[in-house]
């Protein structure tokens, strides 16, 4: 599978193939959801940056980030929510 080396070895190692409209972070699919939805759970501080109009959710647990964009860099994290992301891991309160 790791038969492609157009770069140095490290490089290699050090990137990880991102898949289009996946979590930034962690690399997996997420959940279409929209952008009203992700300004509504975001704190005051970040509601000005919830640019774009496609987000997803990312559903791994071990990951930080709960909402990103399609469309831009943006992404938000686990902090930077008003409500414990239930399917997080070290969410408080979990109700699992
Ligand atoms: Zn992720």
């Amino acid at each position: 599978m790791t038969n492609v080396n157009e770069c140095c070895h490290e490089c290699n190692t050090q990137k990880i193939d991102q898949t289009k409209n996946n979590c930034p972070v962690c690399n997996k699919g997420g959940i279409s959801v929209s952008k009203v939805t992700v300004e509504h759970l975001v704190t005051d501080d970040y509601h000005k940056s919830v640019e774009g109009e496609q987000y997803k959710i990312c559903m791994n647990e071990y990951c930080n980030v709960v909402y990103y964009s399609v469309d831009n860099e943006k992404k938000f994290l686990k902090d930077q929510v008003r409500v414990p992301i239930w399917f997080k891991k070290d969410a408080n309160p979990k109700w699992m």
